[in-house]
């Protein structure tokens, strides 16, 4: 039997954890699996594009796990109501290929996002970092402003959005859970960004946007740029690019879809598992520029499955499915359709 999770079974695991423990939690198992990174078969995702959006399929497994993870982002979805990323995704025992988990990813998504984030920032930011502008008041926004706030102490939090509504709502839900993090509203980007020690981006739009310029860049910064993540979709002007040290997911696959697509590809940039196993240096001084290109990478869904799995069982959350036939005889698979034929013309039946 399969595990099915739903969002509303995630949302209470997020509960069940509390808003702390719920990122140094999952943060632990995403670090696990990028300090053993030689171990995993990867590639770049596969992305189908449309004038609209792209849907993308983010494989990955291990001796003995196999997961993968469907995802969306169409940034106009808001205004008919659905949101800009919705995903799903499974996690598999290799040994048999029999499906373990199916769950929503979505919401998991958000927090394996923003706990990548806060590893990232944790190896590459200043110490004692503890200001961040949030550029990009929507669905990713408070699970970021959470994670920098509980893992990596961040107390100030400027924040800008083109919708002034998009920040009222991350404001008001900020308010409710975190109520010693002091949010700032700005007017604009270069305003919110001004003397912060972190910036992170995480806007949408299927564009080449110029959210961040390098004149708004400041010794010692450390950058987050999530949604530049997609062929035709940046957030930082290449100059940017070229003010600090790059670190990426995946070269493969941040070479086709993060801000650096617009960099020549001998462009230098260092892998993160590279510095979280101390096989290469992160930041090197307080004054040094640090830019995380993030795309989302396939690991860190593989990572989020596992903890899903994990506490499905320890909190007795999800439903148990029948994705794949548990049958008597596993060559008659026809013995099912006879089994539903009978019931259907069970006596009294025409
Ligand atoms: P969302 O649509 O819910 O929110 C995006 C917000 O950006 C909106 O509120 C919008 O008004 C705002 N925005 C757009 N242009 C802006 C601008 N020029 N200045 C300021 N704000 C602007 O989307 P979301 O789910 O929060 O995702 C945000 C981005 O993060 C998307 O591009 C998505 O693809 C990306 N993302 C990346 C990862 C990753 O792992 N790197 C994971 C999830 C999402």
């Amino acid at each position: 039997m399969t595990t099915l999770l739903t969002t509303s079974d995630v949302a209470t695991i997020v509960a069940r954890y509390g808003p702390r423990k719920v990122f140094t939690d999952l943060l632990d198992y995403v670090l696990a699996d990028f300090l053993r990174w030689q171990e995993f078969d990867k590639c770049a995702r596969v992305a189908s594009h449309s004038p609209a959006g792209v849907i993308e399929l983010m494989p990955a497994a291990d001796s003995e796990l196999y997961s993968f993870k469907f995802v969306n982002g169409h940034p106009d979805n808001p205004q008919t109501g659905l949101s800009t990323v919705m995903a799903f995704g499974a996690l598999a025992q290799v040994s048999t290929g029999e499906p373990l988990l199916i769950s929503e990813l979505t919401l998991t998504t958000a927090l394996r996002t923003a706990v990548t984030s806060a590893l990232a920032a944790r190896a590459l930011a200043r110490p004692g970092s503890r200001s961040m502008a949030l550029i990009g008041n929507g669905a990713q926004a408070e699970f970021q402003a959470l994670a920098f706030h509980y893992v990596l102490g961040i107390d100030v939090l400027h924040v800008y959005d083109v919708d002034a509504d998009a920040t009222r709502k991350l404001q008001a839900n900020l308010a409710a859970v975190a109520p010693t993090l002091r949010v700032v509203a700005f007017d604009g980007t270069a305003q919110a960004v001004k003397g912060v020690d972190i910036v992170t981006t995480v806007t949408a739009d299927k564009a080449y946007a110029t959210i961040l310029t390098a004149d708004m860049v400041e010794p010692g910064m450390h950058f987050n740029a999530l949604g530049g993540d997609c062929p035709g979709k940046t957030e930082l002007h290449a100059d940017v690019l070229r003010r600090g040290a790059v670190f990426v997911e995946y070269e493969p696959q941040t070479r086709i879809e993060g801000d650096l697509q617009q960099m020549p590809a001998d462009f230098p940039v260092t892998e993160l598992w590279r510095v979280l196993t101390g096989q290469a240096a992160g930041r090197r001084s307080a004054e040094d520029v640090t830019i995380f290109d993030s795309v989302g990478f396939a690991l860190e869904d593989f990572s989020a499955l596992r903890w899903l799995r994990d506490s499905a069982v320890r909190f007795g959350i999800g439903a148990r499915i029948e994705v794949a036939p548990r049958l008597q005889d596993p060559k008659n698979l026809f013995d099912v359709v006879r089994a539903a034929t009978d019931v259907k013309a069970a006596p009294g039946q025409p």
